[in-house]
């Protein structure tokens, strides 16, 4: 598993600063969802060869009692309670606020994994900062300036120390599908997930020590093996009283860095929420293979199905590279027929096209439509080889590349996956000049 490093802070400390500059993020992306605001984003980052998550909280606003700051809050501290550490962001040139001090003081409270992380601190003296913020009891201030980079490489570094260094990638890579079934809370998920082991038989049963709290099931449908990854389910059938399932980010993310295909389950009975925008940007971010579950479909009439489906293209179009399914977990129609595309999303993801293959297809696609103009010159695009699988990596060498537009960039990445027929899985360009 990942380490996963949460920001927080009061607003403006340049927590969303430091966190562009962890994840050299694509704020655009973020943009583009509707429905999306700032108060929660998770991006990937890496410090040499050590990959890790992180995640920026809305701030914590520890003033407000009621209402939708107090809400924040809670999510925010429920967030350091996950996460693997916490960096504590302040401001150099404010100096502590009242703020600040009532943060500290709860984040005391939490007695865990805290850095405090003087900000702006660029053309400032260290000695003096990390005297004035001691008090705030902490243990050692670490000044950095977010904007400028200064000593953020230092930090990271200190954050993940403690933390084994993983064995990338090699012991990841499984041989079958490895499904995170992800969603908010109530969509279906456990439902789900007992629907289609009801059918099968269960070889092997619950992993403890995985991953934080998540399931791993085997079991075996058609002659093909699979692997669950529960975030919600079993855990559930052996209870007695019903439990409000508190929606665990953390949990989520990780489920998904660990699975190489995502099923996104959604409710056809209630609207799509922020929160599922969030889960589907993060899937986005991750590269990994998805299929989308529209859950609850029994019972619907023409009218209340053409609305769904209307409001899916409309906030969740960005999604268009994965396959969707209207289904019943609670009758079980649709369950099985939803393997098959996971089946698929999985040979799509894992494909292996050679070089010659995708060097025609590159050429075919630039025959058809050539990169515009950047300035005094055309791009040129050579060849192309595959980089990576899960998601399928094209990287393509030629020269100019710097002046290939986003727009055609996305139209390569379409061309290439109609050429190759590969549904279900997105699928990166890289550009890399020379030969
Ligand atoms: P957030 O509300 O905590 O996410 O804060 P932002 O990242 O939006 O930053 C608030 C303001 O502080 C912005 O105007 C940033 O440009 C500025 N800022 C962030 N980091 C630094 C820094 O290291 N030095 C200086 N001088 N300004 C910074
Ligand atoms: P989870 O929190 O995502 O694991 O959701 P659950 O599986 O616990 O389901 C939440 C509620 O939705 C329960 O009352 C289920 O019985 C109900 N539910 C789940 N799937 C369906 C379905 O396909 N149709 C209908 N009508 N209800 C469902």
């Amino acid at each position: 598993m990942k380490p996963t490093l949460v920001l927080v802070g009061r607003p403006n400390v340049g927590k969303s600063t430091l966190f562009n500059r962890l994840t050299r993020s694509r704020d655009a992306l973020v943009a583009d969802i509707p429905g999306l605001t700032r108060d929660r984003r998770y991006g990937h980052g890496r410090i040499g060869d050590r990959p890790y998550l992180v995640m920026d909280t809305g701030g914590l606003e520890p003033v407000a009692s009621t209402g939708i700051m107090h809400a924040m809050a809670q999510q925010s501290l429920q967030a350091i309670d996950e996460a693997d550490k916490a960096l504590f962001i302040v401001d150099a040139r404010q100096g502590i606020t009242a703020q600040d001090k009532i943060i500290a003081e709860q984040l005391r409270k939490k007695d865990r994994n805290i850095l405090l992380v003087v900000n702006k601190a660029e053309g400032m003296v260290d000695d003096v900062i990390t005297a004035e913020f001691f008090e705030l009891g902490l243990g050692k201030p670490h000044a950095i300036s977010a904007l400028h980079g200064d000593h953020v490489n230092e930090l990271v570094a200190l954050a993940l120390a403690d933390f084994p260094v993983l064995e990338e990638e090699a012991g990841q890579i499984s041989k079958h599908p490895k499904i995170a079934i992800v969603g908010r809370p109530n969509v279906g998920k456990s439902t789900l997930v007992n629907t289609l082991l009801g059918e099968e038989r269960v070889i092997a049963f619950d992993q403890p020590g995985t991953t934080r709290d998540s399931i791993y099931i085997d079991f075996e449908h058609d002659g093909i093996q699979y692997t669950l990854i529960d975030t919600a389910g079993l855990r559930k059938r052996g209870k007695v009283k019903e439990t409000v399932e508190k929606f665990s980010a953390i949990k989520t993310l990780q489920a998904i860095e660990d699975a190489n295909v995502v099923v996104l389950v959604l409710d056809a009975r209630s609207e799509i929420a922020e929160q599922d925008a969030h889960i589907a940007d993060f899937i986005l971010q991750s590269g990994k293979a998805l299929v989308v579950a529209i859950n609850k479909w029994d019972g619907l009439d023409q009218y209340q199905r053409e609305c769904i489906k209307h409001e899916l293209a409309r906030k969740l179009g960005f999604l268009n590279f994965a396959k969707l399914h209207f289904i019943s977990a609670l009758k079980g129609t649709g369950t099985l027929r939803l393997l098959v595309s996971v089946n698929q999303a999985y040979a799509a993801a894992m494909t292996d096209l050679s070089t010659p293959q995708l060097t025609r297809a590159l050429h075919a696609a630039v025959e058809k439509h050539a990169p515009p103009r950047g300035g005094m010159s055309r791009p040129k695009l050579r060849y192309a080889h595959q980089g990576g699988t899960n998601p399928p990596i094209v990287v393509i060498h030629g020269s100019m590349l710097e002046h290939v537009p986003d727009t055609y960039r996305r139209y390569l990445e379409n061309f290439f996956r109609e050429a190759f027929k590969l549904t279900g899985t997105p699928l990166r360009i890289t550009f890399k000049a020379g030969h």
